[in-house]
């Protein structure tokens, strides 16, 4: 990762270069900022600079060996602290347990927040935290010659969710660092750290990223419109990972929406090719979108009686949704409306313990042309 990968903060991007111009460069640095403002990426990007071979005065080269290392996340003096869930068997954990799954999603998403890190994981809601058996690992990884004979670097990731154990253990290593070491350490929130590590650190302070940077960097990455993009930074209020999230959750909304119109366009027009591909594309989707889709129909169906039977009470409904079902809702009534509930409900569930979907959607959608029939 290079720095012109980083979006916006021009500002300590400099500052960090010109502690290296300098011969300046602090054991210990703290980057602290509000969550989604490019912390991360930043430091990934500032190891990529010490470790090269040929920085310029801007950015690393991107082609030296050390940089393609550092750019695959596969540099032994790279390293890599995160808050872990403790395994299940012995009650312990560190970031080894998950070093495969971190530098895939770091490459992949590069701005995210500890709750989606835990959900690519399918770890919701569980109590994560950087443990005591993280501090011997730091120590066994330390313990290792440098393997390009510069610096050995090592991010750590939310240190606030360091357990007191373990922030001891790296406070004795920030006031006797090992030689040639480095330490960054990624924070959200100060609050939470122990005032003799921060005393321990130069502090770099990281903005909010601005509606602009996120909006570029929104339409760069995820190929989407404008207008998506500039709603998605808007409501982020400078959180890359949220404005991401943010836009992900509109798009599959999108997704749901045009197959959902496919699919009962197909079962009110009866034709069978037209059922078979629809039936097959709703079993292409992953596991969760599956059920998510389900979910979306059971909305729509919801959100049609309202519009039937309650004029005019339409709350949740995207414009598409809203002209979609100005024409579509009188095909939804009492004739039908208890049984198609009765059918997606169903669907649900069987999703949830693993039924085959192929089958089930083909189930589905000969069962629905049967049902919008009734309606007509
Ligand atoms: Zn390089």
């Amino acid at each position: 990762m290079q720095f012109k990968d980083v979006v916006g903060n021009s500002e300590t991007k400099k500052a960090l270069i010109h502690e290296v111009k300098a011969g300046r460069v602090s054991h210990a640095q703290m980057l602290l900022g509000p969550e989604g403002s490019g912390k991360l990426p930043l430091a990934i990007a500032f190891a990529q600079y010490l470790l090269c071979d040929q920085p310029s005065k801007t950015d690393s080269c991107n082609k030296c060996p050390n940089c393609l290392k550092v750019s695959s996340l596969t540099h032994p003096d790279l390293h890599f602290v995160f808050p872990v869930v403790a395994n299940k068997t012995n009650k312990v954990g560190s970031s080894k347990d998950r070093i495969k799954e971190w530098n895939e999603y770091v490459l992949k998403q590069k701005y995210f927040n500890l709750k989606q890190w835990q959900q690519s994981l399918d770890e919701m809601g569980k109590n994560a935290a950087i443990g005591v058996e993280e501090s011997r690992q730091i120590l066994k990884r330390l313990a290792l010659k440098s393997y390009s004979g510069k610096y050995k670097i090592m991010i750590i990731w939310l240190p606030e969710k360091m357990n007191p154990q373990s922030a001891n253990k790296l406070l004795k290593l920030l006031e006797e660092p090992p030689e040639s070491t480095l330490f960054f350490l990624v924070s959200d929130n100060a609050e939470y750290i122990l005032p003799t590590i921060l005393s321990r650190t130069q502090l770099i302070r990281i903005p909010s990223l601005s509606v602009d940077n996120i909006q570029e960097y929104l339409t760069k990455t995820y190929k989407v419109e404008a207008g998506a993009a500039s709603s998605a930074a808007g409501l982020s209020q400078g959180n890359m990972a949220e404005a991401i999230e943010i836009l992900q959750g509109a798009k599959s909304q999108h997704l749901f929406f045009d197959l959902f119109v496919k699919v009962m366009r197909a079962a009110y027009t009866a034709n069978p090719i037209e059922l078979m591909n629809v039936s097959d594309e709703a079993a292409g989707l992953d596991k969760e979108n599956q059920k998510n889709f389900v979910k979306y129909g059971l909305h729509i169906f919801r959100e049609s009686i309202i519009l039937n039977y309650m004029k005019g009470e339409l709350g949740n409904l995207r414009d598409e949704e809203r002209d979609f079902l100005n024409k579509f809702a009188r095909f939804i009534n009492n004739q039908n409306i208890t049984e198609l509930m009765t059918e997606f409900n169903e669907a649900h569930y069987h999703l949830e313990r693993n039924a085959n979907a192929k089958i089930l959607f083909a189930d589905l959608v000969i069962k629905l042309t049967k049902l919008i029939k009734k309606g007509v």
